[in-house]
């Protein structure tokens, strides 16, 4: 039996697995101190100020199905009803297809909308639906991992149904190439999302920055219960001192470091910068080689602001055969108006553009495939080179447990169901404060 007292949780990282773990220990009452290397709190989501605007370093979309992110984002004060714009299951790529989700419960919901989805001939909608049933009679698990290419072939989906429906999908949730992406992974996602409550399913698009969104409400929330945030204060190294761990960190308005000494540590940070802390210690080093050899995937968000009244038919839209994959509007869904963000998600030839020829390309895009007069008044490129893992078949993903009993690891990459998202992120940081909070019973 132990008590709170003796302990004192360090928290690396103050993205959302960060910030999970911290709510969750204070909410248990347990001390922690979170540190972040960066000026703000969100990680790989969060907010940026571009031309006195408020953007984030990327669009990102949640899901019904997200239940902790959802949960968390209201223990610590936000409101789902007013933080999101909620929309029903919709894909649509500009004049090419369209699946809109009837209001059935879930999944009849999503077998209608297949059987009525515009752009697909009768055989293509047919096998799109007898793929969704085949996945529900496997209970969404598979005899052994292969890739989503794969798994469509042998369910038969054609080349059509992969480009206007599967493929789009399968580079929104794994942000990974169909050919190389975990079918077992994906099935998660689609388990989840597509077979539970019809709600589950649904899209939440954020009406603030992801730093207002959770992280910034989740400091507020531990400090009200006398935990630490620090920000602008970079953890240097970790290092084992009898049953403690030692800290050497830096704030990085000073020039010298600072050693403190903690019960437990959660090592929240990238998987690169996981391996630079964790290779110095010779426990930790097996596990700082696996984690250096994870893959990456880029995404890269152009925004672009037009004249007030520029509008695109709905908040969310697909463009086919374009380097453009998504685009949304941030006046429908934020009161952003003019401010279009597009997205361009995993690997392929926009990388060769520069930011600027990137920009005129999307542009163009969106004028002739939309008919849109107006020129942007400026624009944004935002490229995050390693914005997620690649969500490969048979990725080696590393525990949250390590050899040192009091060094945890979370993030979005550490092995869990899911890809990289806001929700598995959330998860991990979780299941690594409830595995301390129990050796406190
Ligand atoms: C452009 C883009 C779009 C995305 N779209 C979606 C989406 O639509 N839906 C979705 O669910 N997910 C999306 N994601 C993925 C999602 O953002 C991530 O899965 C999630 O933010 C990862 O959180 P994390 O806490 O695991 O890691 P991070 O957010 O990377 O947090 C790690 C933190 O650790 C800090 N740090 C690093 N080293 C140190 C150190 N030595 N000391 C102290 N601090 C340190 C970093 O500054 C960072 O703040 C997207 C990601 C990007 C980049």
């Amino acid at each position: 039996m132990s008590n709170n007292k003796n302990h004192h949780v360090a928290i690396i990282g103050g993205g959302y697995a960060g910030m999970a773990a911290a709510v969750t220990l204070a909410a248990a009452n347990v001390p922690v101190t979170v540190f972040e290397s960066a000026k703000q709190l969100g990680g790989r989501a969060r907010g940026v100020w571009h031309n006195d605007v408020q953007l984030d370093n990327g669009q990102h979309i949640l899901l019904g199905c997200y239940h902790h992110t959802l949960q968390l984002i209201e223990q610590v004060g936000g409101s789902i009803e007013h933080d999101f714009l909620r929309l029903p299951l919709q894909l649509t790529l500009h004049n090419r297809f369209e699946l809109k989700t009837p209001h059935l419960p879930a999944p009849l919901h999503l077998l209608a909308g297949l059987l009525n989805a515009k752009g697909l001939s009768l055989g293509e909608r047919l096998r799109a639906a007898r793929f969704m049933l085949a996945l529900g009679r496997i209970n969404f698990t598979l005899p052994r991992d292969i890739s989503v290419l794969e798994v469509l072939r042998i369910h038969d989906q054609g080349d059509e149904l992969i480009r206007l429906l599967w493929e789009p999908l399968c580079i929104s949730a794994l942000n990974t190439p169909i050919h190389i992406a975990s079918a077992q992974v994906l099935l998660h996602v689609l388990r989840d999302s597509l077979n539970g409550l019809r709600s589950d399913s649904d899209m939440l698009l954020p009406r603030i920055d992801f730093t207002a969104l959770f992280p910034k409400r989740a400091a507020q929330y531990v400090k009200q219960l006398n935990g630490t945030v620090r920000t602008a204060c970079s953890v240097e190294a970790i290092i084992p001192n009898g049953n403690k761990i030692e800290l050497i960190t830096h704030p990085t308005t000073i020039a010298s470091t600072h050693t403190q000494l903690f019960s437990h540590v959660i090592c929240a940070i990238t998987p690169i910068a996981a391996a630079r802390l964790f290779r110095t210690v010779p426990q930790l080093a097996l596990i700082a080689e696996q984690i250096a050899a994870i893959p990456h995937q880029p995404i890269y968000t152009v925004y672009l602001q037009y004249p007030e009244q520029m509008r695109l038919p709905q908040p969310m839209l697909g463009l086919d055969r374009c380097f453009t994959q998504w685009l949304f509007d941030k006046g429908q869904i934020a009161g952003q108006h003019g401010l279009i963000a597009a997205v361009i998600s995993a690997q392929g030839k926009h990388q060769n553009l520069k930011h600027e020829l990137l920009a005129q390309t999307v542009a163009q895009e969106i004028s002739k495939q939309l008919g849109i007069r107006e020129a942007p008044l400026w624009h944004q490129v935002i490229a995050e080179k390693r914005a997620t893992f690649s969500c490969e078949t048979n990725l080696p993903r590393p525990a949250h447990v390590t050899p040192l009993a009091n060094v945890l690891l979370a993030g979005d990459y550490t092995a869990g169901d899911y890809p990289a998202t806001l929700e598995g992120a959330v998860m991990s940081g979780i299941l690594c404060a409830k595995t301390i909070a129990s050796t406190f019973q």
